[in-house]
């Protein structure tokens, strides 16, 4: 079994090492990141600039791969052949923070897993619902484990095709963990606001600040497990199709 590791948060990210020394329980791992942060990235194909990949050593001496390209190219980097040795399953995280609702289309986390499927293999996104107000070096050792689970499930019984899965772990101690659901995607409220600034040229420039997307904590959805303390293991697939509008609009005048 040859798993891939990856992240948005960069090759050197904690959240990445905890995920490849769990994955590494179960098989063979190759460790290929962006060589910088990417959170919030969105899925992303560079192709006006030739991409770099480089050798580093992450903090435990493992050897890794990293480019500087954005988490998807370095999924694709691997499926199209930099990784020389057939790749089963792709795992990308462990996110510091989670990835729940409309957050999936921004996640760089996230749409490494959607290469995945690009790219015909079964992916895996993993994020730690930290605290907002966290300070210092977070415990990613549940979350590793579960994602460990997650993946030794994925192998023995195959995921349907197309499809990814966005598993949000709860910052809870492995014991505390109310155990398993398989959710749907909530609603994210994001509360951004413009904040406008004059550079020292007296030219406008803008921050989109404001504060962390708070989620709406309803009964089968993400959030809603992650708030009952429960792993949320959302299935995704890249059909964005609005199936319930096509009836409808069909009946429109064209
Ligand atoms: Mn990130």
């Amino acid at each position: 079994m040859h798993i891939l590791v990856t992240n948005d948060d960069g090759v050197q990210a904690p959240g990445l090492l905890a995920l490849a020394q769990a994955m590494r329980q179960i098989g063979k791992v190759t460790i290929f990141a962006p060589d910088r942060n990417w959170s919030a990235s969105g899925h992303v194909k560079t192709m006006d600039r030739p991409l770099r990949v480089h050798e580093v050593t992450l903090a435990d001496g493992s050897p890794a791969l990293a480019t500087d390209g954005a988490p998807s190219d370095s999924v694709a980097l691997a499926l199209l052949g930099v990784v020389k040795e057939k790749i089963d399953l792709v795992v990308s995280g462990i996110n510091p923070h989670e990835n729940i609702g409309h957050d999936v289309t921004y996640s760089g986390t996230v749409t490494a897993a959607m290469e995945a499927v690009i790219g015909g293999l079964p992916g895996i996104a993993v994020s730690l619902h930290s605290p907002e107000d966290f300070h210092g070096a977070l415990d990613y050792s549940t979350a590793a484990q579960v994602a460990r689970r997650v993946a030794e499930k994925v192998l023995a019984e195959g995921l349907p095709e197309r499809v990814l899965l966005n598993v949000n772990v709860p910052y809870l101690k492995e014991n505390e963990l109310k155990g398993f659901l398989v959710t749907r995607q909530g609603l994210r409220l994001y509360r951004d606001a413009l904040d406008a600034r004059k550079d020292p040229r007296g030219k406008p420039y803008y921050w989109i600040g404001g504060e962390f997307p708070i989620g709406v904590d309803e009964e089968g959805t993400d959030y809603g497990a992650l708030k009952a303390g429960y792993v949320s293991i959302t299935p995704l697939q890249l059909d964005l199709t609005a199936r319930q509008a096509m009836e409808g609009m069909k009946k429109w005048e064209w």
